[in-house]
């Protein structure tokens, strides 16, 4: 089968290519196999001089990839590059501290000796999703190849080019065939590799559809499977917030990436103190943002991904106005092939599509509540755990209410961002599982415990 990717700026096809057969997938999945017991038999810093240098293919070829992240799925240059640089930081984080990551742990028992040992499981199935088509991969990869598993990408099929230059990356460091490979195949391929035994694992970072269909097939397989899902951050401000920061702030997690970014802030929950100051400001400072071509330095927001997103985007903010949801800014799509340009709707309340669900896309919603216990109240009230962020000028306040959000992630007076030394994932809806720090490395090994009478 023929596939197509359309750029996102200009409506072009950009590339096609043809879908992997039968024994294309056997090859790499008996590549795969035949490395596996070599990959994880390597001596720890001989795998993490190897991740060093695929840190620095990146940095090397970062132009080029830029230019094909942003032809493929509409990135703005800068954000491109930081996320190439992010992924190059993250190699060079896990080739320095897996080894105490990995490390045994001694445990006291009656024993003469017991400890625990971490060992890799094999070859991980990682199903990927575009919004950020270099960081989600290398989330995953960095910390699965110092592990000593071996993995195959699946990645989404609008970013296929994205997929192959993570694996010339890895081959031109060096990393020996058969470690990683990247699968251009659709979702039944997919859950053929899944079901194949030489696959040990799956790791999805996608939409809540996507999840029950893979973690369906993985306990079906009994398959060990971490799910990185849909998210619908709060973005709590307090009535004592620093207004020039918090509105910095909200811009920055809501509109960046196009707001296609799991753990944007997507519900802003204002406190009634500082709720029409608070929403002036935010509605003058997204207004100031230039929906654009996203090659161009000037440009300030970015084109969504694909042009059905965009109008799957713009059904759920009519249905959020239908019900009463009042639009300040935005809520039309641009004529641009995939744009829609910085939105906010106001009064935002339960049954609405803006209250209930994730908005993937440019949209802000203002939920305005009494107090802080309303607040952390509306906050919770969502079927999603990703992250969630609490404004405020006292900082034993934030952390108060910080402790008390249902996520997986909660900051104060900050973004919300992935950082290779925390750990990231979601409860609820979200997801399960966790990437990045020590417990992303651990989750997909055998934590195996040895005791010696
Ligand atoms: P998506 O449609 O679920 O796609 C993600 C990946 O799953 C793609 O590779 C896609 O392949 C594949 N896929 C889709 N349906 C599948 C199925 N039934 N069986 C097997 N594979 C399937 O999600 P998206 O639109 O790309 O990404 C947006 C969603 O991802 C949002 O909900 C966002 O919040 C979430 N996300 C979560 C995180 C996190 O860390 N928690 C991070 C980023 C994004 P095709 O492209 O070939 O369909």
């Amino acid at each position: 089968m023929t596939v197509e990717t359309i750029n996102p700026a200009t409506g072009k096809i950009e590339y096609t290519l043809e879908l992997m057969d039968a024994a294309a997938i056997e090859a790499i999945l008996a590549a795969s196999a035949s490395a596996f017991p070599q990959w994880s038999a390597r001596p720890l810093p001989e795998r993490g001089d190897l991740l060093r240098k695929v840190g620095a293919q990146l940095r090397i070829r970062r132009d080029d990839i830029q230019k094909i992240m942003t032809a493929e799925m509409g990135k703005l240059r800068k954000e491109a590059l930081a996320e190439i640089d992010k992924c190059a930081d993250a190699c060079d984080y896990y080739a320095e501290h897996a080894a105490v990551y990995l490390e045994d742990q001694p445990i006291a028992t009656e024993a003469s000796s017991s400890y625990v040992r971490f060992e890799p499981i094999g070859c991980v199935l990682a199903v990927m999703p575009w919004n950020f088509p270099i960081w989600q991969v290398f989330r995953f990869l960095a910390p699965a190849l110092m592990a000593g598993n071996v993995a195959v990408l699946k990645h989404a099929s609008n970013v296929p080019r994205c997929a192959d230059v993570i694996a010339e990356a890895l081959r031109d460091a060096g990393i020996p065939p058969g470690v990683f490979a990247a699968l251009h195949i659709d979702n039944d391929q997919a859950a053929d590799v899944l079901r194949d035994k030489r696959v040990a694992a799956v790791t999805l970072t996608g939409s809540e559809r996507a999840g029950r269909s893979i973690a369906a097939n993985a306990g079906d397989q009994l398959k060990k499977c971490v799910m990185e899902l849909g998210g619908s951050d709060a973005f709590v401000v307090l009535e004592d917030a620093d207004l020039d920061k918090t509105v910095a702030g909200a811009v920055a997690s809501r509109f960046g990436n196009a707001g296609q970014t799991c753990i944007a802030a997507k519900r802003f929950i204002v406190v009634e103190g500082i709720a029409d100051a608070f929403v002036q400001r935010f509605v003058e400072a997204a207004a100031r943002l230039e929906l654009g071509d996203p090659q161009d330095e000037a440009t300030t927001l970015a084109p969504m991904a694909r042009q059905d997103l965009r109008d799957e985007l713009h059904k759920q903010v009519q249905a959020s106005i239908a019900r009463g949801a009042k639009p300040l800014l935005g809520c039309e799509p641009s004529a641009s092939y995939a744009g829609y340009p910085a939105s906010i709707l106001d009064a935002v309340v339960p049954g609405m599509p803006a209250y209930e669900e994730e908005l993937f896309g440019p949209v802000a919603s203002i939920l305005r509540v009494a107090d802080e216990a309303e607040a952390v109240r509306v906050a919770n009230d969502t079927t999603f755990g990703l992250g969630g962020s609490v404004w405020t000028g006292d900082r034993e306040r934030g952390n108060r209410v910080a402790r008390q959000l249902q996520c997986g992630a909660a900051f104060v007076n900050a973004v919300v961002k992935s950082d290779a030394r925390l750990p990231f994932g979601g409860t609820k809806r979200s997801g399960f599982g966790r990437e990045l720090a020590e417990h992303g490395i651990h989750e997909f090994m055998n934590i195996k415990s040895v005791y010696v009478a």
